[in-house]
């Protein structure tokens, strides 16, 4: 085993999140409002997104730093045309031990089956809320929950376990769900996670008061269906993971806001134009696509990124204030959540 990539603060290169798009079919009021990301609004050009085959280099030069997690996301990740090409070339990648996806599920129904042919065995949806009303309010393009919920039936149905479903808590709007979805997702293949609403980028105005704290969303659900707490499966696991008493399945709460993991943190972020970033809130990123286009071999990127791993000193949620939430930063759909 090499010794481990250590950034200044001591943190190892452990993950690796993909945004393979930065176009979204949904417009969630929280990451891509509908006023600021218009009709007029410029993605990116083909020309600029880097290719499958750029992309699973990058993965395998990660894979021989210590990477051993891969995340796609994006924008919409599935909105990505033939990406279980990229999943099968991945699968393929020496080292890499977990690749997941992350989805809003709206097309999922059609792609659940070909994407666990190519090899993906973990997936995770986005849901916001049960309610019909809610939900189309949330994605603000009135997109039907059922579509949804069908999906991950079909995710189900193909043999994706676990299946996370990630509901992002936002105060007066999707409270109301908090126990239906936790009913209907309290057994396994389902594990879900409640997300603190968080203050990335600079269009969704955030505001502390809007978030509800992981606390007590944990209280609300206790004290309807039992929660025992489970041992963490790695020291600084990001979620506080809980068992439902009754039904046995998974239940967990990621409080970015409230308590944040920072110190733990062993991410980095590919922006799907190859900007290579050490935090979700960091607002300069070190551009992989000029050196793999220019034709830089393997050994010379990973000197690249070696020193931007080791020059890494972000904590953007263990410093977050009112103040820190004026500062520029990168739109979660570019940077890949
Ligand atoms: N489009 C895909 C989806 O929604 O699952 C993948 C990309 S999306 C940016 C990844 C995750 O980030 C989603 O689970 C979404 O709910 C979450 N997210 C987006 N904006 C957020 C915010 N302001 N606070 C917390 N989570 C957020
Ligand atoms: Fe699209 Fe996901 Fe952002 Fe919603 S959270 S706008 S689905 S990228
Ligand atoms: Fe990691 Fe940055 Fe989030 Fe902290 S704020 S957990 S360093 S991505």
């Amino acid at each position: 085993m090499p010794e481990p990539l250590l950034d200044r603060i001591g943190r190892p290169l452990r993950d690796l999140r993909v945004s393979v798009t930065d176009r979204c079919n949904f417009r969630c009021t929280y990451c891509m409002p509908k006023e600021v990301f218009g009709k007029d609004h410029a993605f990116l050009p083909r020309s600029q997104i880097l290719t499958f085959e750029e992309i699973t280099r990058v993965a395998a030069i990660f894979a021989g730093l210590g990477v051993e997690k891969l995340r796609l996301t994006g924008g919409e990740p599935l909105l990505r045309k033939h990406l279980e090409k990229l999943i099968a070339l991945l699968t393929g990648v020496h080292g890499l031990q977990d690749i997941t996806l992350t989805t809003n599920g709206s097309l999922l129904e059609q792609k659940a089956r070909s994407l666990f042919e190519a090899g993906l065995r973990r997936i995770t949806v986005s849901l916001d809320a049960l309610d019909p009303r809610t939900f189309a309010a949330m994605n603000d393009m009135e997109f039907p929950v059922e579509r949804v919920l069908q999906g991950i039936q079909a995710a189900a149905d193909a043999g994706f376990a676990p299946i996370k479903i990630n509901m992002v808590v936002r105060r007066g709007v999707n409270e109301a769900d908090l126990l239906p979805m936790a009913r209907r997702f309290q057994e396994p293949p389902f594990v879900l996670r409640f997300i603190e609403y968080m203050d990335v980028g600079n269009t969704n105005g955030w505001r502390l008061a809007d978030v509800v704290s992981g606390n007590e969303i944990l209280d609300r659900i206790g004290a309807e269906l039992p929660l025992v707490p489970l041992t963490p499966n790695y020291p600084g696991e990001v979620a506080r993971r809980f068992r439902h008493r009754d039904s046995g399945g998974e239940i967990g709460v990621i409080t970015s806001v409230t308590q944040p993991f920072c110190r733990h943190c062993t991410r980095a972020r590919l922006a799907a134009d190859g900007g290579l970033y050490p935090c979700l809130f960091a607002n300069r990123g070190l551009d992989l696509r000029a050196p793999l286009r220019a034709g830089l071999g393997d050994r010379e990127i990973a000197e690249l990124i070696r020193s931007f791993w080791s020059a890494r000193e972000d904590r953007y949620s263990e410093v977050r204030s009112e103040a820190t939430r004026e500062l520029p930063k990168p739109e979660m759909s570019v940077l890949g959540g």
